[in-house]
């Protein structure tokens, strides 16, 4: 089978949900993600802001099962994710966001430590930092979220960047 660049670029996002490099997606991936973001912001996991990060990361697990996990072992592979993401996701992009929205809203509420209702860019950059993406590529990837450049980031713009970095070539 021949390797389009639209499957490798998926291949590279695999990485980064697998946050504890283990060769596999499952729930402790999510669960390990949720943990960094909170300890980044100095959150409790019982606060309400720490529920709602627990809850929406068990929603984004559970759709990325359901998309993913063709032999329903709770765990995604890499060929998984690379098949379950580019046949399923190439004919609807704003699923993944949809997927994903839970989540990317109570990570949102987490770094917006001012409750002014966005996140600024150098709280986004540490989530992204927490989640483990390189310093240079969390500053890039921050900036570039920022698509009205007004300083702060909002739902729309997370969850419309968020489904594009998976669906859409580069
Ligand atoms: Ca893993
Ligand atoms: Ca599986």
């Amino acid at each position: 089978m021949v390797s389009t660049e639209y499957e490798r670029r998926i291949a590279a996002r695999f990485a980064g949900f697998d946050q504890d490099g283990n060769g596999y997606i499952d729930r402790e991936d999510f669960n390990a993600a949720t943990k960094a973001v909170l300890a980044e912001f100095d959150t409790a996991a019982r606060s309400d802001k720490g529920q709602a990060l627990y809850v929406g990361a068990e929603a984004f697990w559970q759709g990325m099962a359901g998309i993913a996990d063709r032999d329903g072992d709770q765990r995604i592979t890499r060929e998984e994710f690379v098949n379950g993401a580019v046949k399923r996701l190439r004919d609807n992009p704003g699923r993944f966001g949809e997927i994903a929205r839970p989540f990317l809203h109570a990570a949102l509420a987490v770094a917006d430590t001012d409750g002014d209702g966005a996140a600024t860019v150098e709280e986004a950059v540490r989530v992204l930092r927490a989640l483990g993406v390189p310093d240079g590529v969390a500053a890039l990837a921050a900036a570039a979220l920022d698509t009205d450049a007004d300083g702060r980031i909002g739902e729309t713009e997370v969850v419309t960047s968020f489904a594009r970095y998976f669906t859409v070539p580069e």
